[in-house]
C-alpha cells in the first residue's frame, strides 16, 4: 500500500509546509475509506506560488533550454507511470486496466506531442516589413478536474514548459494524489525554481484566487461549465487570457448505410469508458428509426460485457464513480430520466454493492432529445438512445444541446460521414471509427469551452504574438 499522506506544497523549487494547518482527505471510492490527505493551501501559499512563478519567468528563454526541461520531466514521469496508475485507481476508481492504459499512456503520448510541436514550431515569420515573433505568454494558472488527473495536468503543464511559461497548478481535491506524484517527477527533473508550483485546496477559495490574481497572465481551466463560467468572469476582471475546457453531451451519429454493429459497439465502449466520467464521451446515440430495434438488441448484448467490480481487479471494466457526490448526482439523473418517460433498457439507480460508489452501466431508449437526459451532462455510465427520422433530423438533434465538445459520425463511406461532420458544431469528431490522435487540437464549441489543447495548436495557446516593424 502506498503512503498517500502528503503534508507539503511545491513552491519555488522545493517541497514546503503549507502556511495553514488545514488538509483535505482523499477517499477511495471503492472502499469509502480515507486513504490519504493533502494540504489545504491558503491565500498566503497562493501568493508565494505566484510570486515564485513571476520570478521564474524569463521571456527570452531559449528553445533548447525548454526542450531540455520537457525531456527531463517526461523521463522522470515515465518512470513513475506504473505507480501513478495504481494511485489513480485508488483515488478515483478507474479500473486498473484503464489506469494503466488510457489514464497514463495517453498523457505520455500527449507529452510527446508537445516535444514534437516544440521541435517543429516556427517562432518567427516575416509579414511584409514586420518580424512577427512568438514569445512565452507569462505566468499560467492551471486548474484541473479529477476524471483523468494526470492527463489534465500534462495537457497544461507540459505545453507551458515547452512555451517557457511558469505554472501554478491547482488540482482537483477529489484526485490530487497522482498529481503530487507527477510533481515528484517535476522536482526530480531539476527545473529552475518556480518554473512549476503546486497548491492544493478548495477551488472556490484558492482556485478563484488564482483565476483573479493580477500576477497570472493565463488561466487554463478544465472542469464543469458552471465553474468555467465563474472562472472566466473572475479572470476577466484583470484582463488575462482564459482557456476553458468544459462539459459535453456528445452525439454518436449512425447514418443509414453505416456498419451498425461496429458503430453501436464502439459507441457503447466510448460512453462507458472510465465509468462515463469522460468529457468527450458520446453519451447520445442517434440511430435511424428503421434500424432502431436492431440497435437496441446490439446494445443489450454489448452492455453485458461491462463488468462492474473492484477497480483493482484486472477484469473489471466499470469501477465505482469517483466520489459520493458523483454517485448521488448520477443516480439522480437516472431516477429523473425514468420519471421523464425514458425507457430503461438496462442498469438503473439501484445500488450495485453495499460499499463503494458503484452505478450499473445504464442505457435509456426512447429518450426525448429535449429532456434533461437528452440535454445535460450526466458524467456517469449512462447512455441515451435516440431515434431520428432523416439526416436533417439527425443534424438538428446532434446540434440541439448547449454543448459542442466531441462526437462521432458513421456512414457507408467516409465522404458522407465527413460531409455530415462538417455541419456538426463540435470541436472533434471521429469518422467511421477513426482512432484517437493525441496531437490533434481538442476543445469545445458553444458552452464546451474556449481555446484548444494538445499538439501544436494547444502549445500555441501559451504563446504571445509580437510584431516588430523593421525599417524599409
Ligand atoms: P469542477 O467542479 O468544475 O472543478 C474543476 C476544478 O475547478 C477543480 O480543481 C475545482 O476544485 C476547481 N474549482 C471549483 N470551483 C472553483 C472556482 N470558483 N474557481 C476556480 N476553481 C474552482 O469540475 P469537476 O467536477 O472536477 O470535473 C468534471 C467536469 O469537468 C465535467 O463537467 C467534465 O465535462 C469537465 N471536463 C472537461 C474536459 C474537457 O477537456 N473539456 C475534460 C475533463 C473534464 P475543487 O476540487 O476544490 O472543487
Amino acid at each position: 500500500m502506498h503512503d498517500y499522506d502528503r503534508s507539503k506544497l511545491f513552491i519555488d523549487g522545493r517541497w514546503v509546509p503549507a502556511s495553514g494547518t488545514g488538509h483535505i482527505d482523499v477517499v477511495n471510492p471503492a472502499t469509502e475509506e480515507v486513504i490519504g490527505r493533502v494540504p489545504s493551501a491558503t491565500d498566503a501559499d497562493v501568493e508565494a506560488a505566484v510570486a515564485a512563478a513571476q520570478r521564474a519567468f524569463d521571456p527570452v528563454v531559449s528553445v533548447g533550454e525548454r526542450r531540455e526541461r520537457l525531456d527531463a520531466v517526461i523521463a522522470a514521469m515515465t518512470k513513475r507511470l506504473p505507480t501513478i496508475a495504481e494511485t489513480i485507481t485508488d483515488e478515483m476508481g478507474a479500473p486498473i486496466r484503464v489506469a494503466q492504459t488510457v489514464q497514463t499512456q495517453v498523457p505520455l503520448a500527449v507529452a510527446n506531442g508537445f516535444v514534437e510541436a516544440l521541435a517543429s514550431y516556427r517562432f518567427e515569420e516575416r509579414i511584409g516589413n514586420s518580424l512577427v515573433t512568438r514569445e512565452p505568454y507569462g505566468v499560467v494558472a492551471a486548474i484541473t478536474p479529477w476524471n483523468y488527473p494526470l492527463y489534465q495536468v500534462v495537457a497544461k503543464v507540459l505545453p507551458a514548459i515547452a512555451a517557457g511559461c511558469p505554472v501554478v497548478l491547482k488540482p482537483s481535491n477529489e484526485a490530487p494524489l497522482s498529481v503530487f506524484e507527477f510533481i515528484d517527477a517535476v522536482a526530480e527533473a531539476g527545473l529552475p525554481d518556480g518554473a512549476v508550483n503546486l497548491v492544493s485546496g478548495p477551488g472556490a477559495a484558492i482556485g478563484e484566487r488564482l483565476a483573479g490574481h493580477p500576477g497570472v497572465d493565463v488561466v487554463s481551466f478544465t472542469g464543469s461549465t458552471q465553474v468555467g463560467s465563474r472562472v472566466g468572469e473572475v479572470a476577466g476582471r484583470t484582463i488575462k487570457k482564459v482557456a476553458l475546457e468544459l462539459g459535453g453531451k456528445s452525439a454518436n451519429v449512425v447514418l443509414d448505410g453505416a456498419n451498425l454493429a461496429a458503430a453501436v459497439k464502439v459507441g457503447v465502449g466510448n460512453a462507458f469508458l472510465n465509468g462515463g466520467q469522460t468529457c468527450m464521451a458520446w453519451t447520445r446515440l442517434l440511430v435511424p428509426e428503421k434500424h432502431y430495434q436492431e440497435a437496441l438488441e446490439i446494445i443489450e448484448t454489448a452492455v453485458g460485457k461491462y463488468t462492474v467490480g473492484d477497480p483493482r481487479e484486472k477484469d473489471t471494466r466499470i469501477g465505482p464513480l469517483a466520489s459520493e457526490n458523483q454517485y448521488e448526482t448520477v443516480r439522480g439523473y437516472i431516477e429523473r430520466a425514468e420519471r421523464d418517460g425514458a425507457r430503461l433498457l438496462t442498469g438503473g439507480a439501484d445500488p450495485v454493492r453495499d460499499v463503494g460508489y458503484y452505478v450499473a452501466p445504464t442505457v435509456f431508449a426512447d429518450v426525448d432529445p429535449d429532456s434533461e437526459l437528452g440535454q445535460e451532462e450526466v458524467f456517469g455510465p449512462v447512455l441515451a438512445v435516440i431515434a431520428y427520422t432523416d439526416t436533417d433530423d439527425a443534424l438538428r438533434i446532434a446540434n440541439g444541446t448547449p454543448y459542442g465538445l466531441s462526437g462521432a459520425v458513421w456512414a457507408g463511406d467516409d465522404e458522407t460521414a465527413i460531409g455530415f461532420a462538417r455541419q456538426v458544431r463540435t470541436g472533434q469528431l471521429d469518422i467511421n471509427g477513426g482512432p484517437y490522435n493525441p496531437a490533434a487540437p481538442f476543445g469545445g464549441y458553444k458552452k464546451s469551452g474556449l481555446g484548444r489543447e494538445l499538439g501544436r495548436v494547444g502549445f500555441e495557446e501559451f504563446l504571445q504574438v509580437k510584431s516588430l516593424q523593421l525599417p524599409a
